[in-house]
């Protein structure tokens, strides 16, 4: 009988059926800290450069995002740019409603400031999931994405983003 794997990430990576390379648990284990923030490549590049040593190259990973996202670990997005995002999969909530401010390009998701709003559209994202998979459908995941300008950049007091 093989071990178990013990640590989380490698048993997520296993149950997906991936190999456990220090790049996927790297990539997966970095995202999975930052559940809040949705990623473009370069900026998850950026971003690993700055925590590690070992440089991930930039065809591994985008490979690996594709992987990741291909077996449901990571979800993605398309920002009104048409510039993919990435992030780990919510594992909890099948809708987070995020705001995408289309003057700074900051993604941010949306609980506080819907309140029970939010709740709402959880939950209507819910009934839809549970029917779709009572048809048999499966891998279902939502999302839930408001469009505009930020306070900040409406009032004039954010710095453009590079
Ligand atoms: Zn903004």
């Amino acid at each position: 009988m093989p071990p178990l794997p013990d640590d989380p990430i490698d048993a997520l990576l296993s149950a997906h059926g991936l190999r456990r390379t220090s790049a996927a648990r790297l990539v997966l284990g970095w995202l999975l800290a930052h559940p809040d923030t949705s990623y473009t490549h370069a900026q998850l590049q950026m971003a690993l450069q700055d925590d590690q040593t070992e440089a991930l190259d930039r065809v591994t990973l985008y490979r690996l995002i594709d992987r990741l996202t291909q077996v449901g670990l990571l979800l993605c997005r398309v920002d009104a740019r048409r510039v993919r995002r990435y992030q780990a999969m919510p594992a909890s909530v099948h809708a987070t409603p995020h705001f995408e401010c289309q003057s700074c390009h900051r993604d941010s998701p949306l609980s506080g400031a819907l309140q029970a709003s939010s709740r709402d559209l959880e939950k209507a994202a819910q009934t839809a999931i549970e029917a779709l998979k009572a048809l048999g459908y499966t891998g279902l995941s939502m999302d839930v994405a408001l469009r505009g300008v930020c306070s900040d950049c409406a009032s004039g007091t954010t710095e453009t983003a590079a």
